[in-house]
């Protein structure tokens, strides 16, 4: 896919002044130039075409931040947030130029309360090392996306994983944010008391804004005390209709599982060669249940019986915690998995989600469009979210085998949008999602949405040419 046209880039003497003056804010060696260091912050894990910045800016702390942003303000120059770049949508590339400001360096955990259940965190913090930090203390922050993602990408993009089915995603999950706004102010979006009725929510504003509102700086963030017990089971059923038939029944009995993942048998083929595992190549549900001993029985025996009688060939469930990670691990590792099957190929990653009542109709249509495909593709998916992720791999450098996946993913998001669905569950926007944004809010949410953009940041300066700001009138049928 080709990024959307280029403009407002800055002329070379226009970077050079710049550089100067955002040397002189934070210091000389943190504001590169470089060409490799370019390319990389404006690159990110997706087959979306790449855009350099002009400049990558590491700032330490909010002041800094702050003063990033009258520099960059007083210069015209486009701000692109970075986390770690692992977004799938085109999110970090750099479209009109400007500074890729690197929050990396912001990784300072600053605040623990046990008795208020919250952490506070700066915004370059990654998943893995929280969880590091707060696994001794007999706590953990549930969501879990598949790559060590930043937690201010987290925010920024609404990202959840695999226990939100249990403990929600990004949106149930941050209790409030610090943020730099276009004209340099400092915002705190709310207090940290459980409950607020003040005004407008400024964090879930925030949450999902995906660079376009401001700089995230630091979050405050739910944590969970460490279940007493917690079981895993792999279930491979004898079909695809079956296992998305146990899900339904799950949800709708109520038993709180804190993972049900499906994997169809193409995705457990690979995971079974690029993980040395030896799961039955079947569609499968993955299952965790958290709680005490006898409720994490209870749970798996409720489970069990509703998946033999959907038709599951067994179901064998498991407390031993190293085989417990190891799954997974795997499970997390899944598109590297699927890529590994087409080495040299890049993955179209889809990722509709769909009220879960319509989720076996949803899956079904979906694996009748990829037999007439002729792309492996893959299915893996949160499904007891409704949502599911389909891996096109494609030979990036063949432009048929692209527009067949792109047109398969235009018919996938239709389909799931007729069903009172969304293009995105997790991902988000970013510019390669961005023309079904008119299909999924209409015009006039799309036009609120605009409005929001123009009145926090009316000069365009933060993540131009993404999200709203990208959404054109619905493409043609294809
Ligand atoms: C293998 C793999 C598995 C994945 N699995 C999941 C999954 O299970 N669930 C899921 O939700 N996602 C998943 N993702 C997508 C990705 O990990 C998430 O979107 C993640 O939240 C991005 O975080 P990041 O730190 O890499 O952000 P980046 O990619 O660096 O940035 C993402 C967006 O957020 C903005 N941004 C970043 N930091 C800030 C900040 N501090 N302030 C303001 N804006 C900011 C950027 O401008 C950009 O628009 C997966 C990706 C890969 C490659």
């Amino acid at each position: 896919m080709s990024a959307p046209a280029e403009s407002r880039r800055l002329a070379g003497p226009d970077v050079a002044a710049l550089g100067d003056a955002l040397a002189a804010a934070l210091a000389p060696d943190r504001v590169l130039a470089g060409e490799d260091v370019l390319r990389q912050h404006g690159t990110d894990e997706s087959f979306h075409a790449p855009a350099p910045p002009d400049l990558v800016a590491y700032p330490l702390d909010v002041d800094e931040v702050a003063r990033l942003v009258r520099v960059c303000a007083g210069h015209g120059a486009a701000i692109v947030p970075f986390g770690a770049g692992t977004s799938l949508e085109g999110h970090v590339a750099a479209l009109r130029g400007g500074v890729s400001v690197d929050m990396s360096r912001m990784d300072a955990i600053l605040r623990l309360s046990i008795d208020d259940m919250d952490v506070t965190v700066q915004a370059g913090v990654t998943r893995r090392r929280l969880d590091e930090r707060l696994r001794p203390e007999g706590v953990f922050f549930s969501v879990d996306p598949g790559a060590n993602a930043t937690i201010g990408g987290m925010v920024a993009t609404g990202a959840s994983g695999t226990t939100t089915v249990r403990y929600g995603a990004m949106r149930e999950n941050v209790v409030s944010l610090l943020v730099v706004t276009a004209d340099g102010s400092v915002v705190r979006t709310r207090s940290r008391a459980r409950k607020s009725s003040a005004g407008y929510d400024l964090t879930r504003l925030f949450i999902g804004s995906e660079g376009t509102l401001g700089l995230i700086c630091e979050a405050t963030l739910r944590i969970h005390p460490t279940p007493e017990a917690m079981a895993a089971a792999v279930c491979p059923f004898a079909s695809l209709e079956g296992a998305v038939g146990c899900v339904v029944d799950v949800g709708r009995l109520g038993i709180p599982v804190a993972r049900i993942e499906l994997a169809d048998a193409a995705q457990i083929d690979a995971i079974n060669r690029h993980d040395d595992m030896d799961h039955e190549v079947a569609p499968t549900l993955f299952l965790e249940f958290h709680g005490s001993q006898t409720e994490v029985e209870a749970q798996a025996a409720e489970v069990q019986e509703i998946a033999l009688s959907s038709g599951a060939s067994r179901f064998p469930w498991a407390t031993d915690e190293t085989d417990r990670r190891r799954l997974w691990h795997a499970r997390h590792r899944a598109y590297d998995a699927a890529r590994a099957t087409r080495p040299g190929s890049q993955g179209l990653t889809t990722d509709v989600c769909v009220p879960v009542s319509r989720l076996a109709e949803c899956i079904a249509e979906t694996q009748a469009d990829i037999e007439t495909l002729g792309l492996p593709a893959p299915i893996v998916g949160h499904v007891g979210d409704g949502n599911f992720h389909v891996a096109v791999l494609v030979d990036p450098d063949d432009p048929g085998e692209i527009e067949r996946a792109e047109a398969f993913h235009r018919r996938l998001v239709r389909r799931a949008i007729a069903m009172d669905g969304t293009c995105t569950g997790e991902h988000g926007v970013g510019y390669g999602k961005a023309e079904f944004l008119v299909e999924e809010h209409g015009p006039e949410g799309v036009a609120m949405m605009r409005a929001i953009k123009r009145a926090l940041d009316p000069a365009d300066l933060f993540n131009p040419g993404k999200m709203a700001d990208a959404a054109a009138a619905p493409p043609a049928s294809t």
